[in-house]
């Protein structure tokens, strides 16, 4: 099987306030990014991987992945406005043969190997497959003045995370026809073309890094990672 990994890593990282580019911030001396990358290149089944940086960035990001000597990188392109713009570029540059794509945000260090395992072997057999964990706390809906109007049931209530695959063709068409739409993941352009997405489980380990907190859970989770 011929997986591409299309690895969007071209926000501005704002929220995390550092002056940095949020993928090249380190926890426990290794940039983010690059214990993605890691983690991508030692999986047998993918066999490129297409970086998504801020144009401004690529010289920097490029020395980064030289510097790592980062395998199966087959390129590094310019992201665009939206998270979903910065993966439609990346999609431009698949290779010929491959027939699954897995998508992971460079913003997710934690990745294991079992979760793209199970990721990639779901879109293979279904055509779309998302890690993801149940939700946890009460999650209640509110109206512009913070009152409450829902409480959504928290069963099969699910966070969805990075990686997520699909076959090809499907993604493929899915931005292409919805990218008008905004929206926070690729599963959801998936499922407004109809197709059905299964969620495999993820991991509570899986974290996101967006706001200066979540550096400190980071540095907990690399710890007990490694
Ligand atoms: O902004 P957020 O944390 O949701 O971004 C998720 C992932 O998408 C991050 O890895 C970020 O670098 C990437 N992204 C991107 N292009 C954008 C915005 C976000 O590649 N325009």
């Amino acid at each position: 099987m011929f997986v591409s990994a299309v690895v969007p890593a071209a926000g501005k990282g704002k929220r995390l306030g550092l002056g940095v580019p949020k993928p090249l911030v380190e926890i426990a001396g290794v940039p983010m990014l690059i214990r993605s990358l890691r983690t991508l290149g030692a999986d047998q089944r993918i066999k490129e991987i297409i970086l998504v940086v801020d144009k401004k960035e690529l010289r920097k990001f490029s020395g980064i992945v030289l510097k790592y000597r980062l395998r199966k990188i087959k390129g590094i392109v310019a992201g665009g406005v939206r998270r979903q713009d910065s993966v439609r570029n990346g999609l431009k540059h698949l290779d010929e043969h491959s027939s699954l794509v897995l998508i992971h945000d460079a913003a997710r260090p934690f990745i294991k190997k079992e979760i793209i395992s199970r990721v990639v072997s779901t879109a293979a057999k279904y055509g779309a497959a998302a890690a993801g964990v149940e939700v946890k706390p009460t999650i209640k809906r509110v109206d512009n003045k913070n009152r409450v109007v829902q409480t959504i049931e928290r069963n099969r209530l699910f966070e969805i995370q990075t990686p997520q695959a699909f076959k090809k063709e499907l993604i493929l068409e899915a931005h292409k026809k919805f990218s008008r739409v905004d929206v926070t993941d690729d599963a959801a352009l998936v499922e407004k073309l109809g197709h059905k997405v299964k969620v495999v489980p993820g991991s509570y380990f899986n974290i996101k890094i967006t706001t200066p907190e979540d550096l400190i859970f980071a540095k907990a989770v690399s710890r007990v990672i490694e």
